[in-house]
């Protein structure tokens, strides 16, 4: 019998939230803000209309991420937040939708049954878990059950993500609180530095996002124009910066995103770095959109670093198509890792049937 129940994949991120819907493909994608008023604690605004309220809200009015580092940092926001993108995404319904929400692979039991808590009160049926990096593998095209390894490097809002998976799981994994923010942060302190000018976090995000559109940063006369508050006299001021510039405030941010690299290709077991050499590595999230780190990366670690080509929703359509696991799931995520076993175990068996 068809079901009427709706099936939805969630990738719950510190810097936005991507909502798949089966049959209907990525549906949503708005920032994981909420506004609040600060003596009520009602909620004024979620996602996008939120965010323009960040940075320049009137006293009353508190606009905060509900998320921070991948987890859960204020439960009540998140559960209304979630509560708010799955009406947004299926309409209000009777029927309660199943979830499933992809979560750091470094989360701890408390977190995760946070994450549990929350979707089952923002309405959802039945909540599955799975770990980031399979679904960015998954959402990139690679084949997550080959014996093969595969390199993930996730660069989200809050943290980046490096893995080495295989088989289906994750043989080594390093989660640093170094990422699309500290770039932003790097950028404002580097503003601060030669110019003696302050820029809101806000002016910092577009200018790196402002990089994607300059085809070659070595040899561009483009200018950024900056405008911001004198430290010197307090007024407003502008100056401008080319491409170069901003790719070298960004030098130490990075330089810790190539150590998290480092450190994760040190400790993969031979044989599986081998691997790596041949197929190198894939980058997802929407730091990895930042112009000139693919190759800074891979001239540092040696192999191949390829940009996803669904960056930002790599991890959401790779969570969607676990969807389809579902039904060999059995209860509140306890089981995702025997089902994910049997299904491996299941294309094994295919394969050596033929
Ligand atoms: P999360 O998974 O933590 O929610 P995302 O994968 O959505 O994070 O990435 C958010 C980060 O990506 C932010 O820091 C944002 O500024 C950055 N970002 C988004 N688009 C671009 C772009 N075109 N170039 C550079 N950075 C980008
Ligand atoms: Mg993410």
């Amino acid at each position: 019998m068809a079901t009427l129940r709706r099936s939805l994949a969630i990738d719950l991120g510190t810097a936005s939230v991507l909502v798949y819907v089966k049959g209907r493909g990525v549906v949503l994608n708005e920032p994981s803000v909420v506004a609040m008023d600060a003596f009520t604690g009602k909620i004024l605004a979620v996602g996008s209309k939120a965010k323009k309220m960040l940075g320049r809200t009137p006293g009353n009015i508190i606009a905060t991420r509900p998320m921070k580092d991948g987890v859960i940092a204020d439960y009540n926001s998140t559960e209304k937040m979630l509560k708010y993108f799955i009406e947004k995404s299926i309409g209000k319904s009777l029927i309660r939708p199943d979830v499933i929400i992809c979560v750091p692979s470094q989360i701890t039991p408390v977190q995760k049954r946070a994450v549990l808590q929350a979707s089952r009160k923002a309405g959802a049926n039945r909540t599955y878990l799975i770990e980031e990096p399979l679904a960015a593998a998954i959402g990139s095209g690679i084949d997550i059950s080959d014996p093969g390894g595969h390199m993930i490097i996730d660069i989200g809002g809050g943290t980046t993500d490096v893995a080495v998976i295989a088989m289906g799981s994750i043989v080594i994994n390093k989660s640093i609180n170094i990422a699309g923010d500290e770039l932003d942060e790097a950028i404002m302190s580097y503003i601060k530095n030669k110019y003696n000018m302050l820029i809101g976090e806000r002016t910092a995000e577009d200018i790196k996002i402002s990089l994607s559109d300059v085809e070659d940063i070595q040899n561009t006369d483009k200018l950024f124009e900056i405008r911001g508050r004198s430290l010197i006299n307090g007024l407003p001021m502008q100056v401008f910066v080319t491409p170069l510039d901003v790719l070298e405030a960004l030098e130490s941010p990075i330089n810790e995103i190539i150590n998290a690299c480092y450190y994760v290709l040190d400790k993969t077991p031979p044989e599986i770095a081998s691997d790596l050499f041949e197929k190198g590595a894939i980058m997802t999230g929407g730091g990895s959109l930042v112009k000139g780190l693919s190759q800074r990366i891979m001239d540092r670690i040696g192999i191949d670093v390829k940009v996803s080509e669904e960056a930002i929703s790599a991890v959401v359509k790779g969570t969607g198509k676990a969807l389809s696991w579902i039904s060999k799931l059995e209860s509140d995520n306890q089981s995702y890792e025997d089902a994910r076993r049997q299904i491996l175990e299941e294309k094994q068996r295919l394969r050596r049937s033929y």
